[in-house]
């Protein structure tokens, strides 16, 4: 269900796929959109995303296996020596996924909510250590692949929580046996976010336009 909001700085006509979403990038002015209770207000601009060659495309349909899926949003982080991109996607029955983009390499994720997998305590883990995570009702074991810290450094289109530019947080990413993937976002105040999901072949995600 699109709805349409008007952009306070430039008054564009922007469109508003999920009703859920809390921030919207104009792609006009750049001008940052926080929504909460029916209400817009102008954080001000979010920097331009330099755009660099990309698998993904904001708005386009692609395809990855049977899965039809078109971004709508992006945040891009730096993790010092470069950086990488998570795209907000959307499918075609309005379920959203998140697409993690950093090079060649691909993973398809979404938001945990298993309360056992929120309880475990990340800070930590090193690299090369092992635990255990519940991904679709299966208890799999992940090993520490990374753990680094990382700044937001901008976002362009539609997304689910407001992005701060120049946050900063510590993340860790995990893998399983069987290339199930695990990404951990451990904020200042102490919360943390889960997201699991799976690595894919670059190959297999075909653009539809
Ligand atoms: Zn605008």
């Amino acid at each position: 269900m699109s709805e349409t909001i008007n952009c306070p700085s430039c008054a564009a006509e922007l469109d508003k796929k999920i009703n859920s979403t809390k921030h919207l990038i104009c792609e006009y002015c750049f001008s940052s959109i926080f929504l909460e209770d029916g209400g817009v207000t102008n954080l001000g601009k979010m920097a331009e995303l330099i755009d660099e060659p990309s698998i993904l495309k904001l708005g386009l349909d692609f395809e990855y296996r049977d899965w039809n899926f078109v971004p709508i949003g992006r945040v891009r982080y730096d993790y010092g020596r470069g950086w990488w991109d998570e795209w907000f996607v959307m499918d075609t029955t309005g379920e959203t996924k998140w697409v993690s983009v950093d090079e060649g390499h691909i993973a398809i994720e979404e938001k945990d909510t298993n309360p056992e997998n929120a309880s475990l305590y990340f800070d930590s883990i090193s690299v090369g250590e092992s635990t255990n995570l519940i991904i679709d009702d299966e208890s799999l074991s992940f090993t520490v692949t990374e753990k680094k810290h990382c700044k937001c450094i901008a976002a362009e289109g539609e997304l689910p929580f407001q992005i701060i530019p120049d946050e900063e947080f510590d993340y860790v990413d995990l893998l399983s046996k069987n290339g199930k993937s695990a990404t951990v976002e451990m904020f200042n105040d102490g919360t943390k976010d889960i997201f699991l999901g799976t690595w894919v072949d670059p190959f297999d995600i075909k653009a539809c336009y």
